[in-house]
């Protein structure tokens, strides 16, 4: 065959692809095969979960990549509403296989009290499985977690005290353990033995409590080894063969682009990636293979713990949005801390999809902000005196000040719209307004916490 209609023949079998994915490829059911990653755009709380649970109709396999239990989803499904913070969100479904990748810091006991409270509500027992390489939260990164807050007193991260920190020190100072290492006896006894000493020097000496019992330790590892030994799986191998067969996986952030250590507002950040770039290493998966980056952005902002938050609003207007925000209130999933509020940021968002290589935005929790006559939004940061619309470094964020316009309200009831055209006009200006400033397409509206309370839209040109 000549070249020339090889390449024709290509092309028109991608253009055609391409069309049946711009119609209806998020829809109930449709089998993508292929690997999408869903992440957050700002400070997580985004609604990740709901996005989660509502496409793992349509994977195969859900893969957590990195973060630990310091931060939860929120689901609510035929089951009940769940509060989720190491499972995959796609726990809830017969069909898919759920994977705790090598880049998340692992909790054991926290998983197997999740495995637990999701079956006594009735949820059949999922599929799981747990990467070998995946290190494990010690009791005593819990410990260091709080001692350390504790140590600086008002100067602290406003950490979860989940031990996250702590954790990933470790890892990257090589003195973690691999699940793999909880079944090599003998190397274990001596590597607990050789990592107590130095964290024991730590905990007399700077934080002025008790040593790790060593024996203790190590029997409870073996307690570990044990809940955690059905689950183990050589992972990567795991996705690469699904991937080989056509299977459809997700990979499921936690938190959001401006938690990462690297792009986000350091040192207010968590301490592993929260990108999308991040979940080919924290699952074990080549980076091509990430076809869609779906971003979720809420339709307003939220934040937990201590950094800059330019657009924060407080007193009256942050407790009405506080109170009717999200499903019940915008508080915790892990701390029950009521979040800081503020109206949507286009400056950290577009920054925020940009830094995730979104390919669709997901807005969501829309029809919470249907009590206002005006919506302020920010387009802009003035810093120094100048305006503008690119998110600067910390240091510069700190002199921020936002530029508000205010947007015309929709006062009226969205929840329970399925179609694009059907939701009021002032409603569909917000969104285009802010799909305009971000300058990444919002494909998914959703409209409600519940799997079915959602809006495709096909991708516009921006
Ligand atoms: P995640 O960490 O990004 O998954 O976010 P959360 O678990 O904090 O989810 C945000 C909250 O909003 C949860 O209580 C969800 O049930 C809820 N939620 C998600 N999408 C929507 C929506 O479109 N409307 C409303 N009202 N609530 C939503």
């Amino acid at each position: 065959m000549l070249m020339v209609e090889l390449y024709y023949l290509c092309h028109e079998a991608v253009v055609t692809c391409n069309r049946k994915n711009e119609n209806s490829r998020f829809q109930k059911g449709e089998v993508n095969d292929m690997v999408k990653a869903v992440v957050g755009a700002n400070w997580g709380d985004e609604g990740k979960g709901k996005i989660t649970d509502m496409l793992a109709q349509g994977a195969d396999i859900i893969v957590r990549f990195q973060g630990g239990a310091n931060a939860g989803h929120t689901i609510v499904n035929d089951y009940g509403k769940f509060a989720l913070h190491t499972l995959p969100s796609g726990v809830f479904y017969h069909h898919t296989t759920s994977i705790i990748g090598n880049g998340v810091a692992l909790n054991i006991p926290i998983l197997f009290q999740e495995i637990q409270s999701i079956v006594e509500k009735g949820v059949p027992m999922p599929k799981i499985l747990v990467s070998d390489r995946a290190q494990i939260v010690m009791p005593y990164h819990i410990l260091f977690d709080q001692y350390e807050e504790e140590r600086l007193g008002g100067k602290s991260f406003g950490s979860t005290k989940s031990g996250i920190a702590p954790f990933y020190s470790d890892k990257y100072a090589k003195i973690g353990f691999q699940v793999s290492e909880l079944f090599e006896e003998e190397l274990l006894a001596e590597k607990v033995e050789r990592v107590c000493e130095m964290k024991n020097i730590l905990l007399q000496h700077l934080y002025h409590k008790p040593a790790i019992d060593v024996k203790q330790l190590l029997e409870t590892l073996h307690q570990y080894r044990d809940m955690v030994a059905p689950y183990v799986c050589d992972v990567s191998a795991y996705l690469d063969k699904a991937l080989k067969e056509g299977k459809t996986v997700l990979l499921e952030g936690q938190l959001g682009t401006l938690k990462d250590p690297d792009h986000g507002i350091y040192p207010m950040v968590t301490s592993s990636s929260t990108l999308a770039a991040y979940g080919a290493i924290g699952a074990g998966i080549p980076p091509y293979e990430i076809k869609e980056i779906i971003t979720v952005c809420k339709a307003y902002s939220s934040a937990v713990g201590a950094g800059v938050f330019v657009s924060e609003i407080f007193g009256e207007e942050a407790d009405e949005l506080r109170r009717r925000g999200g499903d019940g209130g915008e508080y915790g999933a892990t701390t029950g801390r009521p979040r800081r509020m503020g109206w949507f940021d286009c400056v950290a968002s577009k920054y925020g999809c940009r830094m995730q290589g979104t390919t669709d935005v997901a807005f969501t929790v829309l029809d919470v902000l249907g009590y206002l006559d005006e919506i302020p939004v920010c387009v802009g940061y003035e810093i120094d005196g100048e305006v503008t619309t690119e998110f600067p470094v910390t240091a510069k964020l700190a002199k921020a000040k936002p530029v508000l316009q205010n947007l015309p309200g929709w006062k009226c009831e969205i929840r329970g719209i399925r179609k694009y055209e059907e939701l009021p006009e002032n409603c569909r200006n917000y969104i285009e307004f802010i799909e305009k400033q971000i300058g990444y397409p919002i494909t998914m509206i959703s409209n409600g916490p519940g799997r079915e309370d959602i809006i495709y839209r096909n991708k516009p040109i921006i």
